[in-house]
């Protein structure tokens, strides 16, 4: 999402470097038009950044109607900590009643564009109030969405986690791949639970049990959870397929019993909640790639999600058909693979998998290639081999490439697939995309992992809630699923579309939003560290206005510069080519001190400076890049030293003072100087 602001003060930019006209400087623009410019900048940074704030800088804990945490009355509350909004990402609910807490689903969210930031995962400060209540964590499905933020949550709180075989080893692979080391102390500590035997576990005051649904990934569940109040249903990410490769069908006999017994409330995924009609099986699919395979001239490359193993399992089955080998590139997708395949997910013939670095020794036509890169990802292996930057393998003229996913919609990646489709095209490779399959002359190539509305509709049909409350989706998402509740016959007042932090209480007969807990998103940079929301607002600012230092060296006594003003541009302007604009920019500079830097005390001088500054290069340029005075004060050592009690000197003159002490003190400046940077939109008005 990018913010542009509304009126661009660039938009009709002379050129850079401080153009004259024929008047001489332009001193046509206002300092109020200055300072207003730069105003607009940093709440651009802000409100690019704030998309993304923790619970404390959001400031919820202030909301005067802030849910009681010590709250044990017989009331059940669903709160959604993340997944509601932004698409259905960073997914995470609690279930709480009385003194017992569970946790559904833990996922990150990947589509947090911001610069040095990987991706955002909940707050968690709610789960810290309550955390002596939280009895596990219980994950629907091996998705990076709906488990991705655990090592970074779950050490919190050192409860178990609870999901289907094929869950819990990707729980297991993402811990033992995560970047930074676990607190000392911590022990994962899972529980894998059968679902085809509807096996049941006590946590707290709940019992919970999975139900498999079909997805784009094995192992995927529903989660049940029967509690005091009555009976929840969360979904996962479902689709009902009825023909799935794996021949795994969602557990509609199970649903439908315990439909039978009665479900208070139904918690419903909402990603695909627009799209008419119902997904295609996964099967028909499955004999486009026979017949790709059947004409390809050379090599076959099939680009997939990592976790698709599904997939991976087709290709393998169309590889063998037709004697071919194959071979996985992409960290990610061979991690998950290894898994699969030692837990029985995915079967492969012996001798099939070749390693990728000999596939270049093999006869093109006996080579497929699985691998990352299906969203035209920078630095994914299908990526990387489409420029020539892998080291085993270069795609050539004559080799075919199969793209079997289409563009996670608001991600900006069908740009990237474009760019991607673009470079093979002209190198000659013949490209297979679902989009395009019609024009190519094969078949589809890819369906979703989510239903469309009648498979929504379904649901709602075979579970008959009580209660209904969309999860998982933004609040368009859930305002469609919504109408589909309302078609099938559930009341209004029986239908919630609530956002992240908002309280559900449910009793058996009444559900009532009431309340907000402290909610909000923390960012994670590529190491698997957090990063504060001030550093990212400051990247922003950086990225959108560049960065102008000015040091001036002063005599205290004269007030006199000492030194020529030393000026230090970012990502502003090239200076060597602005030397007229740099000239007139230090006498400016000279003429603020001759004409200020005696009347008024330094802190004074320097805010001064700064928006003189600013001003000037406004003026200038049309731009406002962040400004950094750093005002350096030589001599003054004559003056008298402020003494304490006992008659001895409180600071210690500069020639007391030891090169340690003297940094400190530098530091200590900086430190000074940077929070007066961060707090400039107040100190603008
Ligand atoms: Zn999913």
């Amino acid at each position: 999402m990018n913010e542009k602001r509304q009126n661009n003060p660039r938009a009709n930019r002379p050129k850079q470097g401080g153009q004259k006209n024929d008047n001489g400087p332009l001193h046509n623009v206002s300092r109020g038009a200055a300072i207003r410019a730069q105003k607009r900048s940093v709440q651009d940074a802000n409100r690019k950044a704030s998309q993304y704030l923790d619970a404390a800088s959001s400031n919820n804990n202030e909301q005067p109607r802030r849910a009681n945490v010590i709250d044990d009355s017989p009331r059940l509350k669903i709160i959604g900590l993340g997944g509601m909004d932004g698409g259905g990402s960073k997914n995470m609910l609690v279930i709480e009643y009385q003194n017992d807490a569970i946790v559904i689903d833990c996922g990150n969210d990947l589509g947090v564009d911001l610069p040095g930031i990987n991706y955002g995962i909940a707050d968690t400060t709610y789960l810290d109030q309550i955390k002596s209540k939280l009895r596990g964590f219980v994950i629907t499905h091996g998705h990076l969405d709906h488990m991705g933020a655990l090592p970074h949550i779950l050490p919190k709180y050192g409860v178990p986690v609870y999901g289907s075989r094929f869950t819990i080893g990707r729980v297991e692979e993402i811990f033992s791949n995560f970047g930074l080391p676990m607190p000392d102390g911590f022990e994962l500590k899972t529980v894998a639970m059968n679902e085809d035997t509807h096996e049941r576990l006590k946590l707290g005051e709940f019992f919970i049990e999975l139900i498999r649904v079909t997805h784009s990934i094995p192992g995927s569940t529903m989660v049940v959870v029967d509690t005091p109040v009555g009976r929840l249903i969360n979904t996962g990410d479902f689709r009902l397929d009825p023909n799935p490769l794996d021949h795994e069908r969602t557990d509609i006999p199970r649903i439908e019993e315990l439909a039978k017994e009665g479900v208070l409330a139904l918690l419903s995924e909402s990603t695909t909640t627009e799209r008419p009609g119902r997904t295609p099986s996964e099967s028909t699919i499955e004999q486009s790639f026979i017949d790709i395979m059947e004409h390809a001239p050379g090599r076959i490359f099939v680009g997939l999600f990592s976790t698709n193993m599904n997939r991976v399992q087709m290709i393998v089955n169309a590889a063998v058909h037709h004697n071919k080998k194959v071979a996985m590139d992409g960290r990610s997708m061979v991690s998950t693979l290894e898994m699969a395949v030692r837990n029985g997910f995915v079967k492969v013939p012996k001798g099939t998998f070749v390693p990728i670095a000999s596939a270049a020794s093999l006869k093109d036509e006996d080579v497929v290639v699985v691998c990352t890169g299906s969203q035209g990802e920078p630095n994914s292996a299908l990526v990387r081999m489409s420029m020539g930057d892998h080291k085993f393998v270069h795609l050539k003229e004559q080799d075919t490439v199969i793209l079997s996913s289409t563009p996670i919609p608001y991600t900006g990646n069908d740009a990237l697939i474009r760019a991607m489709v673009d470079d093979l095209l002209r190198k000659g490779v013949h490209v297979h995309r679902h989009e395009t399959y019609v024009v190519d002359n094969g078949g589809p190539l890819h369906v979703s992992g989510h239903g469309s509305i009648e498979e929504y509709r379904d649901m709602i049909k075979m579970v008959k809630p009580k209660f209904f409350v969309p999860i998982y989706g933004d609040f368009t998402a859930k305002k469609y699923h919504m109408d589909i509740a309302l078609q099938e016959g559930i009341p209004r007042t029986n239908i919630a579309n609530v956002e992240n932090g908002q309280v559900i209480n449910l009793t058996n007969d009444k559900l009532v939003v009431e309340g907000e807990v402290p909610h909000g998103t923390v960012l994670v940079d590529q190491t698997g560290a957090i990063v504060s929301s001030v550093v990212v607002k400051d990247r922003v600012l950086l990225a959108e206005e560049g960065l102008v230092a000015v040091v001036l060296t002063i005599d205290k006594k004269t007030g006199a510069l000492l030194t020529s003003p030393d000026i230090i541009s970012r990502g502003f302007i090239y200076m060597k080519d602005n030397e007229e604009l740099m000239n007139a920019f230090r006498g400016e500079l000279r003429r603020a001190v001759i004409q200020r830097f005696k009347r008024v005390d330094l802190d004074r001088f320097k805010a001064e400076l700064k928006d003189y500054v600013t001003h000037f290069l406004y003026e200038q340029t049309q731009r406002s890049p962040i400004v950094i005075p750093v005002v350096n004060v030589i001599g003054g050592r004559t003056e008298k030293q402020p003494l304490d009690a006992a008659g001895q000197p409180t600071e210690k003159t500069l020639a007391q003072k030891s090169p340690e002490e003297i940094a400190l003190e530098q530091q200590r400046r900086f430190a000074a100087m940077r929070q007066r940077l961060l707090n400039q939109d107040a100190r603008l008005d």
